[in-house]
């Protein structure tokens, strides 16, 4: 029987030469996902960036440094303790949005990796992953503070900012997420 690391990295291995969208021009490589394949916590994210692109590896950049301090101060973790995955796994042109053709082409390895790893609690970051996943036009600013149902077998689904607002936003944006990690943080504690 495969183990679902083993099941991860024959998925990823396959996601490597995706064509199911017009990304896979651009890219110079797809950024499947990072971290531990058995994670009690999934973060996911929007789309990577040119440092993701280049290194093939989610939240490298600045975003990505905020997130592991996150990480670090309200869960008590490193990268490496958790899974890390975006909604699209190639990166868009000049960092621009991801189409809604592309998050659709892009959704079955998402959905994919979330059954795979199948953790306590998923958090996604922004407005792109949280709609996705909660299937609503809601934005981030009014779902998040709340805890949501994600999946069969049901798993909790924490909704927070994306780093980048926090980076951009201050104070205020960056309180909310810490406020939201912990919450994160008290579900994986209960399970
Ligand atoms: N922003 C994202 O949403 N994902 C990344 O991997 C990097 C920045």
């Amino acid at each position: 029987m495969t183990t679902a690391p083993e099941s991860l990295a024959l998925l990823a291995d396959e996601a490597a030469s995706c064509t199911a969208c017009g990304l896979a021009e651009g890219r110079t490589q797809v950024v499947f996902g990072t971290g531990a394949p058995d994670a009690d916590v999934v973060f996911v994210g929007e789309a990577p960036g040119a440092r993701e692109d280049e290194q093939g590896v989610p939240f490298v950049g600045r975003s990505g440094q905020l997130l592991d301090r996150l990480l670090a101060e309200e869960l008590g973790v490193e990268r490496s303790d958790v899974y890390i995955a975006n909604v699209v796994k190639c990166r868009p042109p000049d960092n621009r949005d991801p189409r809604p053709d592309e998050i659709a082409a892009c959704r079955p390895w998402l959905a994919h990796q979330l059954d795979l790893v199948d953790p306590v609690v998923i958090v996604t970051l922004g407005n792109f992953a949280s709609r996705l996943l909660l299937d609503t036009a809601t934005g981030i600013t009014k779902l998040r503070g709340a805890d949501y149902r994600y999946g069969n077998p049901p798993r909790h689904l924490v909704p927070t900012f994306h780093p980048a607002a926090a980076l951009r936003g201050g104070a205020a944006v960056l309180a909310d997420m810490r406020s939201d990690f912990g919450r994160a943080h008290s579900l994986m504690m209960a399970a």
